[in-house]
């Protein structure tokens, strides 16, 4: 087994032993988080919701289903689409919802609004506010995407934020950073990496990654 976390002692920490394989791992913590002011609040608010019969415990279970199984892998589908078939990359950038329904995601509500990454533009997308994000496409955002300092550096000096995702684009390709808001949201259309040619759709979906699709990253062939 790989080792990860940088680790890769052998330590028995108790149910290791049970079924005779190291485990190159810390222990789970106790997960705390569900002890705060906001997630008691959210707690009280879902049961008397159901208590008055609102809504069902059924219902919120539902949902957290259909938000858990989103994800970057959808966003991907779209763009390798997109990068296979001409025809529908002009759907998406002029009718995006309709064209993210034709592969069968429902974005609801959302305005999408998706943006092409070209040898002369690149463009990135950040909440300056907050942390609108186009979850239906890319699950839920990372961290740093939420964090102030990408949020006021992004806008600030994204050339120095996207040379420390490591990426490093030629001084004549103009960056554009787009601002969601909760009625607007953006994806990045990445380039086609250029070695990629009579790859399948599956193939290229693999390599699309969710912070290319945050335009923080380039999409490369060895991903
Ligand atoms: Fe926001």
């Amino acid at each position: 087994m790989a080792p990860h976390d940088g680790h890769d002692h052998d330590h028995a920490h108790g149910h290791g032993e049970q079924h005779g394989q190291p485990h190159p791992h810390r222990p789970i913590q106790e997960d705390l988080s569900y002890r705060t002011e906001s997630a008691v609040r959210a707690r009280a608010l879902k049961e008397l919701l159901i208590e008055k019969g609102i809504i069902t415990a059924d219902e919120v279970r539902r949902q957290i289903e259909i938000v858990d199984a989103r994800g970057p892998h959808m966003g991907a589908r779209v763009v390798a689409r997109a990068w296979c078939d001409p025809e529908y990359k002009k759907r998406l950038l002029t009718t995006p919802n309709a064209a993210c329904a034709e592969l069968g995601i429902d974005l609801g509500e959302t305005h999408l609004f998706v943006v092409e990454n070209t040898a002369t533009v690149h463009n990135m997308i950040v909440c300056t506010l907050c942390s609108c994000y186009p979850k239906t496409l890319l699950g839920i955002p990372p961290d740093w995407y939420k964090s102030f300092a990408y949020r006021s550096r992004a806008v600030r000096e994204p050339r120095t934020v996207l040379a420390e995702f490591g990426t490093s684009l030629p001084d004549d390709v103009e960056v554009r950073v787009h601002d969601s808001t909760a009625d607007l949201r953006y994806l990045v259309l990445p380039r086609r990496p250029e070695g990629t040619e009579g790859w399948s759709e599956e193939r290229l979906a693999a390599i699309i990654s969710r912070d290319s699709m945050i335009g923080a990253t380039l999409v490369r062939p060895d991903a």
